[in-house]
This record gives C-alpha cells, structure tokens and sequence, in this order.
C-alpha cells in the first residue's frame, strides 16, 4: 500500500469528503464548502496548491470560492516574501476570477519564528510560528462560517537531499500515524494534500498544466539579507536573484533538472 494511497484513508475515516485525484495524489473537496483558505507563501508548492484546486473546482463547476492566507514573516530579513505572495496570489486570481476571492496578509514578528510554546493543559509544545498559522487558520474556519477548509502546501523532503545539512527533518518522511493523530485534534480542518509528494511532482504539474509563468514568478530560496545578500537595496519590483545554496534552492533545481 503507497503512502498516498494510506493517507486517503485517513481522511476517508475521519471525513466524509470527495477525493479528487491528481495524478496519482488524492486531494479531499467538498461540493458544499462555499469557502477554503490555502495557506499561500508565494513558494512553488502552495502556489501549485492553490492553481490546483481552482482547476479542480471550476473542472466540477463547484461555487467554492477560495482565499489565501499569508503570514507577513520576516520582514526585515526577507522584505520580498509578502511582495512575492501578493504577485503570486494576483496571477492566480487572473487565471481563476471566478473562484479566487480575497487575500488575508497577517504579520508574525521575527522573534517569534525560533520560539516555542507550551499548549495548554499539555507538556508538548510548538513553534510559536505553528501556534499562529492554527489561530489564523481557526479565526478563518470557525468565525467564518462559509470556510469549510485551510488547505496547506507543505511537501515532502526530496528523497535525494535527506542529507543536506539545512532541511527542515519534519518533512522527511511524515508517517500515517502521525497525520492519523495530527487528524484526530484540533487540526482536522487542515488539509495537507502534498504530504507525501516530492518537489518534482510539484514541478512536473506545472509543467503538465501549462503554468510555467507560474512557477517562474515563485520564490523557493530561504536565504535571508543578513547572510547572503548584505548590501542588497531592497525593491519590491526585484528581489536579489535565489542563492543556490541553501536546502530549498538544491530542491528545486533537483526537481526541475529531472522533470524539465
Ligand atoms: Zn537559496
């Protein structure tokens, strides 16, 4: 049994959704939701996220509207993020005006990126990062009562980087079990479709879809001013070019040289 294929299970088990299949990736959608969130980073993968369940949705003539959610995060060490978001969110909506709504920016100071927090009545804890995209994301589900869902992009590590020194290790291999309790919590409205696929899945979509210009106009470099770009005078209209030497950078140019 394939990872994906124990993942629609999970959420066949817990909700009573239509799974619509993407080239081999179930992604659960619901006729009846009249609203979703994607969480929206102006990276390739909740780019392709979002572009994908807006051609889902007009495909099966769903009245689901979609808006994205970003976190304004590090602002001072990465000014071109929310830029990068907001062009990438205004060229989705040009190719789905019908079913692209509204794009919610919310802000997350720096310091708080590296800081963890204890849950309540609980010993574990977590990012302080996570605790504000849950809270986001719960503000958008619960108090909205038309938002069926907060769809999220986060992918896989890519199988042959699983040594490369600066990869977030939670993306390695998230197990079944894992998302089973993930699930069960209060994180049952967020929907993580691309668990279980690499970035050359991603990219092949693009590919497949036609939405290079897409892509292009996604930023996947994690680098920051401070380290790489000292010096660099900051314009909305032209961030510094990607490293090419941090984790997400050796992703993608893995995931294009196979795919491209
Ligand atoms: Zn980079």
């Amino acid at each position: 049994m394939s990872s994906s294929e124990t993942y629609q299970e999970l959420w066949l088990r817990v909700h009573d959704l239509e799974i619509d299949e993407v080239n081999g990736v179930p992604i659960p959608l619901s006729p009846s939701w009249q609203k979703i969130c994607v969480n929206l980073s102006g990276g390739a993968d909740s780019a392709l996220l979002m572009a994908l369940l807006c051609a889902i949705i007009q495909e099966r003539g769903y009245k689901t509207k979609i808006d994205a959610i970003t976190f304004d995060r590090f602002w001072f060490s990465k000014p071109w993020l929310k830029p990068i978001s907001e062009q990438v969110f205004l060229h989705i909506k040009s190719m789905f005006p019908k079913i692209v709504d509204k794009h919610h920016i919310s802000f997350l100071a720096p310091e708080l990126e590296e800081c963890r927090v204890n849950l309540e009545d609980s010993h574990e804890t977590r990012s302080a990062f996570t605790m504000a995209t849950y809270s986001f994301n719960d503000y958008h589900c619960f108090y909205n009562e038309d938002v069926g869902a907060v769809f999220h992009g986060r992918s896989k590590n890519a199988s042959t980087l699983l040594d490369h020194p600066h990869r977030v290790k939670r993306r390695d291999n998230p197990g079944p079990e894992e998302m089973l309790e993930k699930l069960k919590r209060s994180e049952a409205y967020m929907i993580r479709p691309l668990l279980f696929v690499e970035k050359d899945w991603i990219i092949d979509q693009f590919i497949k879809n036609g939405w290079e210009d897409l892509l292009k106009i996604t930023r996947s470099c994690g680098s920051n001013l401070r380290y790489l770009y000292k010096g660099w005078r900051f314009k909305a209209d032209s961030p510094p070019p990607e490293c090419g030497e941090c984790y997400w950078c050796a992703e993608r140019k893995w995931a294009i040289d196979k795919v491209v």
